[in-house]
Order: structure tokens, then sequence, then C-alpha cells
């Protein structure tokens, strides 16, 4: 028997590797699954070029668990390995990887849990001793048995094994005994093997039988050897790629919209299929993940800081040998690789949808409203990803019907653009709230938009400094002959003591409120538009919208939600009442800036003018009525208020 120290200088290796990666340290299974497909692998292309001879027997990989010895054994029928090859890749090098790795990352416990491979020594982790067993494909060579307990001394001797290939026994330690258990075993193969490209076998299959599962004696295989992404797009059908999206996720009952098939050979290597998924209102969830596979072998599913964000919200794989498994995320950022990649398939998923646009307009109108949400998410926050969206973003009026920017503005432009040259897009974002405005939009022949979506806003606004001269403006922020101004605008011919004299009667009428504030003013609006409206100023409106989403503009969030109050001099209602304005003439003491010749001193002088104040009589409670219908009519008329409003009805009924 061999005795020696593998190739390590410090002691505590072990106890290091233990402590550091208590969190993650069920990647053991990964590792020496990969090392044994690798083996199977080799040994296959070996055969193919001729150097393996004859017939290769089963190449499973096998798990098995002994409960009593408390073993969890990894079996393949790879290439095997020699007592030369043990003692050079198992005793120097993987050992000395280790080290290095440890020395390190020693001060940086959570740089390094996270995603990285340990190779085979992360088996150390979960397990008091560790054993090989290998015979190796080449010819006379002899069986070697390994053997060590978690300190730099390994024993190696000779040893009989009747076939080719590696067993690799963990002797599982105490403290981690759920990796006994079939169903634990399961789970992680079920995460990181299922894709795998040799057969991984655990026990074996199962049926039902008189109401019991009993095992039958064929292999229990847990994973696609040959998965969607691996294969050509001409051998597959539409069908294929559903069944792979239910493969993937077995929990999601909904069908993908799209799937994107990527296959990229230069300057790096990538395949992957990635689906486009309903994806719902709220941004947060991200229940399914872009899985990261590097040669079939599941890496992460975390990939946020990988591919942009927006990316984040489609599902699927992706599977690139270029993407570096055995290192922290925060290294992943900054690889060049994968800043490429993640380049790569922002152009992809462009492009994907650009030709899906072209080739069927109907169809891609159909997916909008799904897809919506992911596209305007990508072209707020990619320059080139809007450059080569802007061709497909629709808009998508009250009547349903899809427009690009471009084709809306052409449709549009005739009959909104306003005295100044401005072209003014009509939007509602609830059409049975704004209903009223809505049918005076449509009177006038303007189209009205929808925008209920969450980030619609935010587009609006992009779309306004991309395009000189472009507004939106929601139809019930203001009258639609202030919104979309034309020479002819409408006059009264009240003064403006009447006026303000209708204003003030208005403001007593007003109700109090923390939350809202309201501002009157009087406007010839057009005759058959209510006596009292309610408006909303667009910009106050949308920046308290868009503070919602964005950080540092609570500023607006806090703000009390503001509404102009419209008292409209063309209706008749508003002219009787006008009418009924009493007025005296009134002396008034105004301080003016004193006359001087060199016009520098600020001193003030003071005049008495005479001044016409209108009133209205408190007994006429119809301005009342007239402001509490406009409350009512957008929701705004509540509790004692409202009850004060409904005894006044019926008075003046009566
Ligand atoms: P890595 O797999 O990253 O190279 P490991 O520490 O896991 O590092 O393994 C070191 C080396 O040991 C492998 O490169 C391989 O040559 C050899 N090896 C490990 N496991 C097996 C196996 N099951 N069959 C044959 N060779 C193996």
């Amino acid at each position: 028997m061999a005795k020696g120290n593998i190739g390590v200088t410090s002691n505590n290796i072990f106890p290091v590797i233990k402590k550091f990666l208590y969190s993650d340290h069920e990647i053991f299974l990964r590792e020496l699954i990969s090392n044994a497909v690798d083996a199977t692998q080799k040994l296959k292309t070996l055969a193919s070029v001729g150097e393996v001879k004859g017939e290769l027997g089963d190449t499973k990989v096998r798990v098995i668990i002994d409960k009593n010895k408390k073993t969890l054994t990894v079996q393949d029928h790879g290439i095997g390995m020699t007592a030369e090859e043990v003692d050079k890749y198992i005793n120097q090098i993987a050992f000395s990887g280790a080290e290095e790795f440890i020395g390190k990352y020693k001060d940086k416990a959570e740089a390094i849990i996270g995603h990285f491979g340990l190779g085979f020594y992360s088996s150390f982790m979960v397990s008091d001793k560790v054993e090989i067993f290998s015979l190796s494909y080449k010819d006379d060579a002899k069986a070697v048995h390994w053997s060590c307990s978690g300190d730099p001394e390994y024993t190696m001797e000779d040893t009989i094994k009747a076939d080719r290939g590696t067993d690799v026994v963990l002797h599982i330690n105490s403290e981690f005994e759920q990796y006994l258990e079939d169903a634990t075993i399961e789970g992680l193969l079920g995460k990181y093997c299922k894709f795998l490209p040799v057969e991984i076998v655990f026990g074996k299959k199962k049926e039902w039988k008189d109401g019991k599962q009993v095992e039958t004696d064929e292999d229990n295989v847990i994973n696609d050897i040959q998965p969607a992404w691996t294969r050509k797009p001409a051998d597959l059908t539409e069908e294929d790629y559903k069944n792979f999206y239910h493969k993937l996720y077995p929990t999601q009952f909904d069908e993908p919209l799209f799937h994107i098939h990527l296959n990229v050979d230069y300057p790096f290597h990538l395949t992957g299929i990635l689906y486009f998924p309903r994806i719902k209102r709220n941004l947060d969830v991200h229940r399914n993940k872009i899985q990261l596979y590097c040669n079939q072998v599941f890496v992460t599913d975390e990939v946020e800081n990988i591919v942009p964000e927006y990316l984040t919200l489609l599902h699927g794989v992706i599977d690139s040998p270029d993407i570096p498994l055995n290192v922290s995320r925060s290294y992943l950022q900054s690889d060049n690789n994968v800043k490429k990649i993640s380049s790569h398939i922002t152009k992809k998923v462009a492009d994907k949808l650009a030709e899906l646009y072209k080739n069927d307009k109907d169809d891609f109108c159909k997916k909008w409203d799904d897809i919506k949400l992911f596209i305007q998410f990508g072209m707020l926050s990619d320059e080139k990803f809007y450059e080569r969206a802007v061709g497909f973003a629709l808009l998508k009026n009250l009547q349903g019907e899809y427009f690009t920017l471009d084709e809306y503005k052409d449709k549009v432009k005739d009959s909104q653009t306003d005295k100044d040259g401005n072209l003014v897009l009509l939007y509602a974002q609830d059409a049975d709230s704004s209903y009223a405005y809505i049918e005076r939009a449509k009177q006038k022949g303007y189209d009205v938009l929808l925008m209920d979506g969450e980030l619609d806003v935010h587009a609006m606004s992009q779309a306004e400094q991309k395009n000189e001269k472009l507004r939106f403006v929601r139809v019930d922020s203001d009258t639609i002959e202030n919104i979309i101004r034309k020479e002819d605008t409408l006059k009264d011919n009240y003064t403006n003591e009447q006026k303000e004299g209708m204003r003030k009667a208005m403001e007593a009428c007003l109700p109090e409120s923390d939350k809202l504030r309201y501002y009157v003013n009087c406007e010839a609006a057009a005759a058959d538009a209510l006596p009292v409206f309610l408006t909303q100023n667009e910009f106050m409106r949308r920046m308290k919208e868009m503070s919602q989403h964005q950080q540092g503009m609570s500023f607006y969030g806090n703000m009390p939600d503001q509404f102009n109050i419209v008292i409209n001099t063309s209706h008749p209602l508003v002219q009787e009442l006008m009418s009924k304005m009493t007025s005296e003439e009134v002396e008034e003491v105004v301080e003016k800036p004193a006359e001087n010749t060199d016009g520098k001193t600020d001193e003030k002088v003071q005049e008495t003018v005479k001044k016409t104040v209108y009133t209205l009589s408190g007994e006429d409670e119809r301005l009342h009525q007239l402001l509490d219908i406009a409350l009512l009519a957008s929701g705004q008329l509540k509790g004692e208020a409202l009850a004060k409003f409904v005894n006044r009805s019926v008075s003046l009924l009566g």
C-alpha cells in the first residue's frame, strides 16, 4: 500500500472547505456526476476514433445509496484511471487547485458561496471519508483503490475491479445524512442533472400495483440526454418546443407565446431556447427563471446580473461552455464573454420579434398585450433594444386597433395637430371612468389610445423625448378644446370680475381634504359639455405615477392629488347663475410702486381703486349641486358631502 500527502501545504483545508461552503454543499453531487459524465464521453470519443476496441457495454452513470453503510456512490463506466493518473489528477492537480482557490477567497466567504465548481474535492464537504475504485480502459491496466479521510493523508493500493470505470464512494458525515435519503437525491438530480448527455440512473422505475408502488426491473433514468436545445431546429416541431418548456418548468401550466432557438458558433459557443411567457402585470414575479447550463450541466438560474434585467422576464435555457462554471457571480458580470453573450441575446430577441411582426402582423397584435411589458421594459432600459424595437412596438386604441408609433402619427396628424404644430396623442387609462371625456374627443373626430399598462407612462415620456413636437395627453386632463388648441378657441363675454365672483362662490362650496387639492377656474368650454367638470394636469399626474416605480421621485409621490374644477361659461346653466349674481362697487386700497424717474427706488404708495365685486347668493344651492355632480362623476364625492348632496337633490326637486 502506498501512502502519501496530497499536494497541499496546509493541514486545515478540509475544515475550511466545509465551513465556507456550508450553504451550497449540495453541489458535490453535480461535480461528481459531471466527472463521471466526462469520463464516459471521453470513452465514447476514444471509441469513435478506434482507440478503444470492442463493445462499450453499459455506459450509464449510477447513483447508489447504501443506507446501512451510510455511503453514496457515483459509478461510471468511462475511461477510468490508472494509479499514476489518480496520483496526478486527484492527489496533485485537484487538490492544488483547491488550495489555490481557498487561498484566494479565504476572506470573502460571500463571494464564493454561490456559483463555482470545486471539482472532486467538494465531496469532502459532506463526507468523513472518500474512496475511489477505478479501472482504466487501457490494456493491462490494474485496478486502483484510493482512500482519504479528509486530511492531507491518503492511501493508494491495487485492488480487484471487474469492469472498466470509476466508483467514487462517499462515507457521508452524520451531519449530512439527508444525502442518504432518496427524496433529497432525487431533488438534486432533478435540479442539476436533468439534461446531462449521458444517462444517469437512480434506482429502479416504480409502478402502481394493487394500490402500492413497487419497483420494476427497469433502470430509473432521470435525465433527457438530448434536450431540445441541443437538437437542430429543423428536427423539432412546435409540439417538441412546448413539451420541452413543460419539462423545464413542471409547475407551469400556461403555454409560452413563442420561442427563440439560439445557436451561435462564433465568437463564442452558445445554444439555447428562450420562451416568451405571458407576462402578467407585476414586474417582480420571476417564478420561472432562465436556466444557465454549461455543456448540459445546470449552473444557475440566477441570471439577473448576467443578462439585462428585462431579459430575465423570459423563460428558457442558455447553454455555453464559454460561461465559466467555476467562478463567483461578481466575476461573471465583468467577464467579456458574458457581456458578449448578453448583447447577442438582446439582438436575437429583437430580430425574432421583428420577424414575427413582419411575417404575421395579426398574430403579433394578438400577442401584443402579453409581451408589451417586456418590450417596453427593454426599450426603457436598453437604448440598442429601443432602436430595434421601435419598428414593432405597438400602440392600441380604444377600438382595439394596433399601430406602430409612426403609423399612428400618420393616422391622426391631420386632425390632432394643434395650432402650434404639436401633434397631440390622446389616451385614456380607464375607458369607463373617462367615458364622458372620451365621447367629447370622439365627437371632434379624434382618436383615443388605451394606456393602461404598468410602464405606459414611462413609455410615453420616452416617445416624447425621442419625437419632437409629440405630446401624449390624457383625455380628461383638460377640456378637449384646451388639449388640442385650434385657431378658433372659444371665448365668453364675461368680465374678469364676474368670473372672479363665480370662482369665489365655488370655492366656498369645496370639500376639505388633505389628499386632494382643487383649483377653480371659469372657462368657455363647449356648450354641450357639462356645466362643471374636473380635469387633472397631465404633467403632475404623470410625475406622481412615475414616482411609484422610481426612486428619488418621492417628492411627487407625496404631493396631494391636484384637480382643476372647470366652470363652463358656455353652458346655459352657468350662464343663468352668472346672471343671478349681484354686484356692488367697492373701494379697495392697493399698494403700488411709486412712480419715479430713475426706476430704481422701490418706494411704494397707497392708492384707492374702485372695483366691482360680484357675489352669488348663498341661498342659491345650484352651484353647489353642479360641483357635487362633477365630483360624483369623478368618484370623489364621499361621506358627509355625499349625504348632503343626496338631501339637497331631494329638496331641489321639491
Ligand atoms: P475537473 O473535473 O474540474 O478537472 P476534478 O477535481 O473534479 O476537476 O477532477 C480532476 C481530474 O480527475 C479530472 O480532470 C479527471 O481527469 C480526473 N477524474 C475525476 N473523476 C474522474 C472519473 N470519474 N473518471 C475518470 N477521471 C476522473
